[in-house]
């Protein structure tokens, strides 16, 4: 590729994850020229569970096709495996992913509508002029209107031009677990959630088609992950004896100290904004949203470097939802056990948490519903409507 590229793009997209290859699909569509580069070589690795909600398969607006690899229907809610419930989630609430798959699916939309893309092609620098931006990347210097930041909780493009402490994160842990015969399909199309997996957070096993994706993550952070993964993995049968186990972690960016999102000519989008959230640990559908409010900014707006649509999009639309995504977090995992016998086993509230991640329910709506129904789940706790199933 170039040493110094005389093209200009209208805007240029550094790093080819969901919220990079969703947005440079939508600004293709607007007729834009897009340029989107990755420091890795695609398809590549990406530590997630693969957990892929309705609301982001909604947002998207295509079948996954064999990108799919289970549909889930049925969610086991359990404390330590000691006694589970099945809580069923009709139509598909969810499915999962892996991501060496899915993103570089969502990469090949775009490139199929013209977007260029530059492999293996690292963010250094960037200097604004008076109409664009001038990026220097491990391969030369590409010059653009707009520098689009989706390049994941560790952004480089954060760092060098907003500073190193705009965004908090923690850490989270998983095990690809390739099980004996049998496991996966005794398991089927449900996703397990333990809150006793990890203190003040929860551990999940997530359905792949040849493997489990086993992990824990707690929005308090916490240390000695490897223990927890290890005591939450020795407690299912389902994970014992496997044919072959690989580990690997990274941080979940929670928030964005100063709420700053964009300077200039560069915004912020996904993960390297500070935009996933707080309950789950889900990520992938606020990137994909994060694309979709700063294509609308930029159809509304043009590619004006003082234009400040993409943050008034943010504030209104995504920002008060994490919000209540962090309270809901405080609630459930401050007292994990108390929260476990009378909030996720409470028939209604548990309902209201499928709809989150179906997306019929809002994060701020379900805070208010728990809250409200604070003195009636405060008293012992009846019988879940969701059916009690053996341990797994
Ligand atoms: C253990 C774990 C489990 C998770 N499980 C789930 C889950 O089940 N469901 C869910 O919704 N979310 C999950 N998440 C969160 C989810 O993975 C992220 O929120 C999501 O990937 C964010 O997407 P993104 O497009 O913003 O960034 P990313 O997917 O991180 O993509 C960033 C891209 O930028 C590239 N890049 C980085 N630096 C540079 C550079 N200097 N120059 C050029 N390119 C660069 C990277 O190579 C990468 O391709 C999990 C996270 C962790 C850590």
């Amino acid at each position: 590729m170039m040493a110094d590229d005389s093209t200009v793009s209208d805007v240029l997209i550094v790093g080819a994850g969901p919220a990079g290859s969703h947005l440079a699909y939508l600004l293709a569509q607007q007729g834009l020229q897009v340029t989107i580069i990755d420091k890795q070589a695609f398809p590549r690795a990406k530590v997630c569970g693969g957990g892929l909600s309705r609301k982001a398969m909604d947002l998207l607006g295509f079948e996954l096709g064999a990108a799919m690899h289970q549909p889930i229907g049925g969610a086991i809610l359990t404390y330590g495996n000691r006694g589970a419930v099945l809580k069923e989630m009709q139509p598909m609430a969810a499915c999962t992913v892996v991501r060496s798959e899915f993103d570089q699916m969502l990469l090949e939309r775009a490139c199929a509508k013209g977007v260029r893309f530059c492999p293996e092609t690292a963010f250094v620098d960037a200097a604004e002029s008076a109409d664009g931006i001038s990026v220097t990347t491990s391969r030369g210097i590409l010059r653009s209107r707009l520098l689009l930041a989706a390049d994941g909780a560790a952004s480089a493009v954060r760092n060098r031009l907003f500073g190193k402490d705009l965004v908090a994160y923690v850490p989270a842990l998983e095990a690809m677990v390739w099980p004996e015969e049998g496991a996966l399909e005794r398991f089927g199309q449900r996703a397990l959630f333990d809150f006793d997996g990890m203190p003040h957070g929860y551990g999940w096993i997530f359905p792949k088609r040849d493997h489990f994706n086993v992990g824990v993550y707690s929005p308090f952070g916490g240390t000695a992950l490897r223990q927890h993964l290890d005591r939450f993995t020795a407690a299912y049968a389902s994970l014992q004896r496997p044919h072959k186990v690989e580990y690997q972690g990274y941080i979940i960016p929670l928030a964005n100290r100063r709420r700053l999102f964009q300077r200039g000519r560069v915004w912020l989008l996904g993960d390297a904004a500070g935009l996933a959230e707080a309950l789950f640990g889900e990520g992938i559908y606020f990137a994909l949203k994060t694309a979709t409010l700063a294509a609308r900014a930029i159809a509304a707006d043009g590619l004006r470097g003082d234009s400040m649509a993409y943050s008034r999009l943010l504030q209104r639309e995504l920002l008060p939802e994490l919000r209540a995504a962090n309270w809901m977090a405080q609630l459930v995992y401050r007292f994990p056990k108390l929260a476990f016998s009378h909030l996720v086993l409470n028939q209604r509230i548990n309902q209201d948490f499928a709809g989150l991640i179906s997306g019929e329910m809002g994060y701020r709506d379900c805070l208010r519903k728990t809250l409200l129904g604070f003195p009636r789940w405060l008293m012992p706790s009846t019988a879940p409507d969701a059916a009690r199933i053996d341990s797994c």
